[in-house]
């Protein structure tokens, strides 16, 4: 049994049942816990750990202090309480004293207490209840018999009736067999980080000598885990590119002469793009003036300005002779960049220098048009012959756009905003197919709703580019927010709202999803419609907004809305992305402890888009810990890169990622938080790996790990996602 070497990637295909002293039973409990292989038993890693050296005598323990006690636990039992709440009691003894355990409303304690053998670790705070000593509702870790300094505590689940030192066994039944697990990440690398090699990592990383090499072995395990993801994403990029040629775009935007159009387009903008604007411009012609394809995120806060910067991106493929289509997660959406986009090309004409099949009788304006669910049959027929036979320059739309009858003349960029509101198939899938048709691929640019922090956008969108739009146009002020916490607050707000509106100004009032169902939903809002409409906001104009109206009705709604025919909108988070009225001033978010803080910055950036000074009032009566970091957030900052941090602090890695990534490409250990360094380093040697070995030719374990871990399906879940 000695010396024995193993790869990482077989791991990945050996079942723990071949482990010496795991049987059947074993085998199935630890199964429950989703362990199957070796490699998902060493990778199965601590929640915690006991370091034994700060552990407290029973005896010595005083009330009011928060300790690790060990003991065996004895004379488990429910007690009757009046009420009828659970009590459940228990001793946990050792040489030196006892004290007693109680569980309040945990019946299954009783059961799981009494079942328990050898040790646990108990953690808590010491209490005196009729003179006695008590430990409230405690942490509780079977450890079972295992001995040494830093004993660790694995995640355990009632059911698989395994402890701690059971699984702790297993583990170091491993070390036992296998001398060594052959190393993917390159020791060079190990060693410029002071990383650990993984066996030694792993081994740490579940019997760590001491916190200090806890800590490197977390770090390095961390750092396999970022490393692996990115050699993937960096291989999937670098495929994508060597399989579909670009276009050429011809993309100049701020030398002049170079391209008309644009020229003429800056020209008659009503304002200076802002240098964030530029400098986000000016990485996008570069990408698409060259033949690689260009898969670029475009970040920018709310109000920054991500609309220009995509309306340039499309007349660069239009005045190259190509086509650009921009989809929207909403029809509400869709129509405003139609109407925006219009408005801001409306002037732009087309120069003869410009040859293509595109253009025929020139100068001519650009051609625009708007297809989404609700476009009438004869006219989406009409639009659709005209995209194929180039009649049409940009089209805009929803998802109604991805449909088997569109074919385009040549289309060269996709843009695809706010994109946290797709599913992303449908990003590959109009791609993929023009790709096909065509021959060569168009660009893409997809655009965020809210800022992700860098680290999450380097993972989840881990293939593509990323671009940041630094700063907003000038003139802008902060929104002033507040949380309104009482009844009175409230009304200090809803009377705010009124004075706004009595000197011509408008507003939001956001109601919350009250339930995942619809219909409830639209029940909630329009009871609170009506409500308003004959208490706070007696007298004013009012309009009522949400998901289930026809797009016909809601168009009309936000017209009026626009027009000022209406003073109040009423709403629910149809209106949190991208909707633009400049006059709109106040905004009050009812119930706001129930929105995320992407959420609630979001619904905040629909005031403040004009000279204005506006408001926005997080009307909320919760007062946990959750509510006050999350509101307490959005009072302090309005900057979304700031607060996309904070919401990637409080609510971890999982979230973040969503249900991008599931299985083994899961972050155990390295977090995104924590970790960003690790993240961007990961990134960069990756990327360098895969530039001077795209198919992982000279580096074959890497490459039999990938296989291991990702697949085929996963990667391309990956890509998609
Ligand atoms: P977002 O990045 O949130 O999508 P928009 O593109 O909707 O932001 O732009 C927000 C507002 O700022 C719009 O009203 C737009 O007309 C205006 N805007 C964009 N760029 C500039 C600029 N360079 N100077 C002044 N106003 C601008
Ligand atoms: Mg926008």
């Amino acid at each position: 049994m000695v010396g024995v070497v193993v790869r990482l990637d077989e791991l990945t295909r050996l079942r723990v049942s071949e482990l010496a002293g795991v049987g059947p039973a074993r085998t199935r409990a630890l199964a429950a816990l989703g362990v199957e292989t070796i490699y998902d038993l060493v990778t199965y890693f601590p929640r915690r750990y006991v370091d034994r050296s700060r552990e407290v005598p029973i005896g010595e323990a005083v009330p009011g202090e928060q300790v690790l006690l060990v003991g065996r636990v004895m004379d488990a039992r429910r007690i009757p309480t009046r009420g009828g709440r659970v009590l459940v009691e228990a001793q946990l003894v050792d040489s030196s004293g006892k004290i007693t355990l109680a569980f309040f409303g945990q019946p299954y304690r009783a059961k799981q207490l009494a079942n328990i053998t050898g040790e646990v670790a108990v953690f808590g705070r010491v209490e005196l209840f009729r003179r006695r000593r008590q430990m409230n509702n405690p942490l509780v870790d079977p450890i079972g018999d295992k001995t040494g300094a830093i004993v660790p505590l694995y995640p355990l689940r009632e059911a698989a009736g395994l402890n701690s030192s059971d699984i702790a066994r297993a583990v170091a039944q491993v070390f036992n067999e296998y001398a060594e697990f052959v190393d993917v990440v390159p020791p060079s690398l190990r060693g410029h980080l002071g990383l650990y090699d993984i066996y030694q990592a792993l081994w740490q990383l579940h019997f760590p000598t001491n916190e200090q090499t806890r800590q490197v072995a977390r770090k390095s395990v961390a750092f396999d885990e970022l490393f692996l993801l990115q050699v993937k994403l960096a291989q999937l990029r670098a495929e994508r590119e060597a399989r579909a040629v670009a276009t050429e775009h011809d993309a100049n935007p701020f030398v002049p002469g170079s391209a008309r159009l644009l020229e003429e387009f800056l020209a008659h903008l009503p304002y200076e793009p802002t240098d964030g604007q530029r400098s986000a411009i000016a990485e996008i012609a570069r990408d698409m003036a060259s033949p690689r394809a260009m898969h670029r995120l475009l970040q920018g806060d709310v109000g920054s300005g991500k609309t220009l910067v995509s309306v340039v991106a499309m007349l660069i493929a239009v005045q190259s002779g190509h086509q650009a289509v921009l989809v929207a997660p909403t029809e509400v959406l869709a129509e405003q960049h139609h109407r925006s986009i219009s408005t801001l090309v409306a002037e732009a004409r087309l120069p003869d220098s410009v040859t293509g099949r595109l253009f025929e009788g020139s100068p001519r304006p650009v051609s625009i048009d708007l297809l989404t669910g609700s476009t009438p049959a004869a006219r989406r027929r009409r639009l659709l012959a005209d995209l194929r036979a180039g009649a049409l320059d940009i089209v805009v739309g929803t998802h109604a756009l991805f449909n088997d009858e569109l074919a385009f003349a040549s289309l060269g960029l996709v843009v695809v905003d706010e994109q946290h509101r797709f599913g992303v198939e449908q990003r590959s899938a109009l791609t993929d197919r023009v790709t096909v048709d065509q021959g060569s691929a168009p660009d893409t640019l997809v655009m965020t709703a809210t800022p992700i922090p860098r680290t999450a956008a380097m993972t989840v969108y881990g293939d593509l580019d990323v671009s940041v739009i630094e700063g907003l146009p000038p003139g802008r002020q902060r929104v002033e927010t507040r949380w309104a916490r009482t009844a009175l607050e409230a009304q200090v707000a809803f009377t705010l709202l009124r004075d706004e509106v009595a000197v011509g100004r408008q507003g939001y009032v956001v109601c919350p999803v009250v339930d995942e169902s619809t219909k409830l939903q639209v029940r909630a809002v329009t009871e609170e419609f009506e409500r308003l409409q004959q208490a706070e906001l007696k007298g004013l104009r009012l309009g009522l907004i949400h998901g289930k109206l026809s797009s016909a009705a809601k168009d009309e709604v936000m017209r009026d809305f626009r027009d000022r025919a209406i003073d109040v909108l009423v709403a629910t988070t149809v209106i949190e992305v991208g909707v633009d009225v400049p006059n709109a001033t106040v905004m009050i978010i009812e119930d706001a402890d129930r929105f995320g803080i992407a959420q609630l910055h979001q619904l905040r950036g629909r005031v403040g888009r004009g000279a204005d000074k506006s408001y926005c009032y997080l009307l909320s009566e919760v007062d946990t810990a959750v509510a006050e970091a999350r509101l307490g957030a959005l009072v302090a900052s309005d900057d979304g890169f700031v607060l996309a941090e904070i919401d990637l602090e409080l609510r971890g890695e999982g979230t973040v990622l969503g249900g991008r990534q599931a299985g083994r490409t899961d972050l155990k250990v390295a977090s995104l938080s924590h970790d960003r360094d690790l993240v961007l380093e990961a990134r960069q040697h990756a990327r360098a790996l895969i530039a001077q070995d795209r198919s992982l030719e000279h580096h074959p374990r890497l490459r039999a790990m990938l296989q291991a871990l990702f697949g085929d399906d996963e990667a391309d879940f990956l890509l998609r996602s």
